[in-house]
């Protein structure tokens, strides 16, 4: 029988077949499920795939993932910036006053003399930081920040993907910021949701409840004149129309036949990888100090190799057993060249700056290599994936998902995206 095939079981397949009222099959090249919302155990800590706290807007959505996860409790954000050996809650460019007499001064004296230009999404990120916060906010914050996260020359990057993700003071709170303290919040995650247990990966073994998935099911060529799927073990399925959620360069490398103008435009679509260390600390005297109530914490200096650590059990206790804490470091680099840095220069750096105490014990840790982790927003992005998609859904094909959809997306979204294809799919 035709059945509608669905590539890949993270959360946007899983929700996808969820909610399909249709025969299908889900295909995971893993044996097991969950993509990067995956959670794993390891010598009694529970690890995500780096940090994943759950930020919900729609109630509906919020209901779906309370009931799926088997519970969930929501969590005021306590987010902050390492620079210059002090901590500024995020966001920087609404909380100036934290920052040394000099970095203020600057950072102030930019947005004072910020040239007044058409802002537009399509400029590079760099002058867009420096036309909406000023050079000092992009000397110190925006620029290397955001340099160490994409691993991408930010003259190149634009600014298409700013959104949600880089909250907008205006000019007067970003200026008041420097000798008040900030009360308001911003940004999309103020508050997050995470679930009660099992970390991320409830989300998953909540959806496994329902969802059958057919594992170490790697697909590796798709005939779309013949309407077939071949896997790597062997098998292959007949579809009448493929929900793929792979990275969408590897779909594209799957079609026999893809058309050498779409070809040559899929080369265009760049991307950068992230490694994920977790670790887990054993001391009884618990988390440093300076890092209690911390979530998470972007570090901008280049002297640091990581852009980012994130504080598992300051989210959720559980995560980690008593006497003990466990966090995430990510660092990034472009397209999967090189992940030159190692766990032992890492865990030094952290030790430099009191992250982790040193006689506090590190008891587990391990790599998690992502990759499809961003994808680079540049002049080719938008008009590619036109071209892409139009012959993809040709072919009766849609790619969803972060990788899929090729954006800059969260599991909020993943989940939307794909309750929304399928309800039109359950009426075709
Ligand atoms: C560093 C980082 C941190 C993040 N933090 C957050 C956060 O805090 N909150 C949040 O909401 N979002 C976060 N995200 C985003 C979130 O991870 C994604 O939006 C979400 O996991 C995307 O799910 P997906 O199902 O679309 O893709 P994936 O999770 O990538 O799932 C794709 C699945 O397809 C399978 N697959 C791939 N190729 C094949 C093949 N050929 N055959 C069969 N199966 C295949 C994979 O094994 C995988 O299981 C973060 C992302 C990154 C990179």
């Amino acid at each position: 029988m035709n059945k509608i095939i669905i590539i890949g079981a993270g959360i946007t397949g899983l929700t996808s077949a969820y909610f399909l009222k249709k025969p299908y099959e889900v295909l995971e090249s893993k044996q097991y499920a969950g993509g990067l919302c995956a959670s794993y155990y390891k010598d009694g800590f529970t690890f995500d795939c780096s940090g994943h706290f759950i930020h919900i807007n729609d109630e509906k959505i919020k209901k779906f993932v309370n009931r799926i996860a088997g519970g969930v409790f929501e969590v005021k954000r306590n987010a902050c910036i390492y620079i210059d050996k002090t901590f500024v809650p995020y966001p920087f460019q609404a909380n100036l006053s934290y920052l040394s007499d000099k970095i203020k001064k600057d950072c102030l004296d930019g947005i004072i003399k910020r040239k007044s230009v058409d802002i537009h999404k399509d400029m590079s990120f760099l002058n867009w930081s420096k036309s909406m916060f000023g050079d000092g906010i992009t000397k110190y914050f925006m620029e290397p920040y955001n340099k160490k996260l994409w691993s991408y020359n930010l003259n190149k990057l634009n600014a298409t993907w700013v959104g949600q993700f880089v909250p907008k003071p205006d000019a007067e709170d970003i200026i008041r910021s420097a000798s008040v303290k900030n009360k308001k919040k911003y940004g999309y995650n103020s508050v997050f949701y995470y679930p009660k247990q099992n970390g991320c990966g409830a989300l998953i073994d909540g959806l496994l409840k329902k969802v059958k998935v057919n594992f170490n099911s790697k697909t590796t060529k798709i005939d779309i004149k013949n309407k077939v799927v071949y896997c790597k073990n062997g098998k292959c399925y007949k579809y009448n129309k493929i929900i793929s959620t792979q990275p969408l360069l590897e779909l594209l490398k799957q079609i026999k036949s893809v058309p050498k103008s779409v070809k040559i435009t899929s080369e265009k679509l760049l991307y950068s990888s992230v490694r994920c260390i977790n670790i887990g600390v054993k001391s009884t005297k618990g988390v440093p100090e300076i890092l209690k109530g911390k979530h998470w914490i972007y570090v901008p200096e280049s002297k640091f190799s990581f852009y980012r650590i994130g504080i598992y059990s300051n989210v959720n206790p559980k995560s980690a057993p008593k006497h003990c804490y466990n966090f995430y470091v990510e660092y990034s680099s472009f397209s999967n060249i090189e992940y030159n840095k190692n766990t032992e220069n890492i865990i030094k750096d952290l030790k430099k700056i009191s992250f982790i105490r040193d006689d506090d014990k590190i008891i587990a840790h391990s790599t998690v290599d992502i990759p499809y982790a961003y994808v680079v927003f540049d002049k080719n992005k938008e008009k590619s994936l036109k071209e892409i998609n139009d012959f993809l859904i040709k072919n009766n094909i849609f790619s969803i998902g972060r990788y899929g959809a090729w954006e800059y997306s969260f599991i909020e979204k993943n989940i939307s995206d794909a309750k929304n294809l399928v309800e039109k799919l359950n009426y075709l």
